[in-house]
């Protein structure tokens, strides 16, 4: 990706440091040489882009706190209830047997994220991410709301415990708590479900001791991410950025600076005219440190793209602001890709992401196919266990089943049987009769009688029809065991 800058940067006498340029390379940018932990105090972002993000942000979280209340059909939006096993997506119920659509579904995740990052790098960590939105656009924002910008920040750390200190960081962690606990209710809510959410907070927490023990697990795992982890979860935590590395390529778009426009970088002297700049052969980059003094994850952005980088667009803002106070164009840091910054070259839909994009295209309509076909029911038919067959008094063969139907839909669904493929009856045992609560499993036993004639073989294949209200909803095979021929 984009190449490191060489040339030596200078700090606001314009004396020239003697800068190591690939020392970003051997350690962290939040980690001192000995390895302990940088704590950073990254500048309150503004601009076009953090507005821009502001606002996606918002509407992203209203649809993370909203989600688990909102119904479609009587289903929640998203429920993802592994311990009873139990799925909805947009309001459609899925069982593990619908684990064909699961794995489609994954393999459309997976392949959407290869392709948007080929495209657009790490995009879905600065926009998208529950963690960074989180993190940057609610409890950093707190954290600025009680402690001021950055340059506060450092001055309220380095300061003398006082009752102003106390009371600003008791009341900072007092809050970071209170949101932590709330997102963590929000995670189990996607979890158990909104209407078990609401019976553990209004029941005799006794009576729910190991989903209180999740809850205060998330709670401290949500406030160790934001209180302390921070940008480390995404560095080391999260192998995303990892991942990035392997896709990116030199079309991809991705927040870079302009280094052939940027260099030489020299800070601004007063009275030096922009002619005597680039007759000195200094670029536009005025090495002011503003994008690095904004970046959540402590990086400069002039070293070229970094695993660490996760495109949030607080550099471009930074940056941009400067170009304009000093008169040069903006864009310096942009959404670029490697080939736009040195060749010139337009965005370019290379052959690569065709290709996934084709596979992509393939994949969503193989999950629509699956979704829009699936059975509205579930059966296993299956002949009762130790059971062999009987004779009636009229000569008639009998076998026992064992049948169980799981109703995928949000209604009662009334269920009648037939055989299919060949003469004979088939009943349900005890009433005759025999419906399934919606979203619910049931069984049953079922009797099939055969007329002897009718019968070909020891053992023959039968087709069972699952009718509800006249409708056949599914055929199931199963055999039927006759006397020995
Ligand atoms: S904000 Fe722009 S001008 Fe300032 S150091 Fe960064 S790239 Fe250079
Ligand atoms: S380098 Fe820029 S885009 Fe990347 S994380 Fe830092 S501020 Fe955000």
């Amino acid at each position: 990706m984009t190449e490191p800058c060489k040339t030596p940067d200078e700090d606001k006498r314009g004396v020239a440091q003697k800068i190591d340029w690939e020392d970003f390379r051997d350690h962290l940018a939040t980690a001192d040489q000995q390895g302990n932990r940088r704590w950073l105090y990254p500048k309150k972002p503004a601009g076009r882009w953090h507005n821009r993000r502001a606002w996606f942000a918002s509407l992203l979280i209203i649809i993370m706190f909203v989600g688990p209340w909102v119904r479609i059909h009587g289903n929640p939006l998203l429920l993802i209830n592994i311990l009873e096993r139990r799925f909805s997506i947009l309001g459609q119920i899925f069982w593990p047997q619908d684990l064909v659509i699961f794995a489609v579904a994954m393999l459309v995740f997976i392949t959407g994220i290869i392709i948007f990052t080929t495209a657009f790098g790490r995009l879905w960590c600065g926009w998208a991410c529950p963690q960074t939105v989180m993190m940057e656009m609610v409890f950093r924002k707190i954290e600025y709301l009680i402690e001021g910008d950055s340059h506060d920040q450092r001055a309220l750390n380095a300061a003398p415990w006082n009752a102003a200190k106390v009371f600003k960081k008791v009341f900072k962690q007092v809050v970071f708590f209170g949101l932590s606990f709330i997102v963590a209710n929000t995670l189990l809510a996607y979890i158990i479900g909104s209407e078990q959410l609401l019976t553990i907070q209004l029941d005799d927490p006794r009576n729910h001791l190991s989903s209180l023990w999740l809850m205060i697990l998330f709670t401290l795992l949500f406030y160790a991410i934001f209180a302390r982890f921070r940008e480390q979860a995404c560095t080391f935590i999260c192998p995303y950025g990892r991942f990035q590395s392997a896709v990116l390529d030199e079309n991809s778009m991705v927040v870079a600076y302009d280094y052939k426009r940027g260099e030489k970088r020299t800070p601004l002297h007063r009275d030096q005219s922009q002619e005597q700049r680039t007759a000195a052969g200094e670029g536009d980059c005025v090495a002011c440190r503003q994008c690095v003094a904004v970046c959540p994850t402590g990086i400069d952005i002039r070293n070229g793209t970094q695993m660490e980088c996760v495109n949030c667009t607080a550099c471009i803002d930074a940056c941009d602001s400067v170009m304009d106070k000093v008169g040069r164009l903006r864009g310096l840091i942009r959404f670029a890709s490697q080939n736009n910054i040195e060749r010139g070259e337009p965005q370019r839909f290379t052959a690569r992401m065709k290709l996934y994009l084709s596979v992509l295209a393939a994949l969503i309509s193989l999950f629509l196919f699956l979704v829009f076909t699936r059975a509205e029911i579930g059966t296993t038919f299956l002949r009762a266990p130790g059971s062999l067959f009987q004779q009636t008094a009229g000569g008639k063969i009998q076998n026992l089943y064992t049948m169980k139907i799981i109703n995928k839909t949000s209604r009662e669904l009334p269920v009648e049987l037939r055989l299919e493929n060949i003469p004979g009856t088939i009943r349900v045992m005890g009433n005759g009769t025999f419906s399934v609560a919606k979203e619910k499993i049931s069984q049953t036993s079922v009797l099939i009688e055969i007329d002897p004639a009718d019968i070909k073989a020891n053992s023959t294949k039968l087709k069972v029809g699952v009718y509800s209200n006249n409708k056949l909803l599914e055929t199931v095979t199963t055999g039927f065991v006759g006397p020995r021929r």
